[in-house]
């Protein structure tokens, strides 16, 4: 399984390699964007807050997408509005 994770923050994409899950790891919303235009990938690990271009703003440029590749939302943020909003742009629940 080819997994991205878009996230910003390095403690994640240890935790992930530690527990011996090969990721592509990229920390800029922009940046993800390209990877998935460039390849394959089974699942996306997205963080909200990101430099380039916001989570939230990517999510709903790749649910746009013909066939989106699956992708779940991996967040410190706790707000229930948070919550809604990416379940409202076809995060997987
Ligand atoms: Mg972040």
């Amino acid at each position: 399984m080819r997994v991205l994770l878009v996230e910003d923050d390095v403690i994640v994409a240890q935790a992930l390699q530690e527990a011996s899950y090969v990721v592509d790891w990229v920390e800029n919303g922009e940046v993800s964007l390209s990877v998935l235009a460039s390849q394959h990938c089974d699942i996306v690990l997205l963080d909200l807050g990101l430099p380039g271009k916001d989570g939230l703003e990517v999510l709903k440029t790749i649910s746009n997408q013909e066939n989106p590749v699956p992708l779940l939302i991996v967040t410190a943020r706790d707000d229930v509005n948070d919550c809604i909003r990416g379940l409202d742009r076809d995060a997987d629940d």
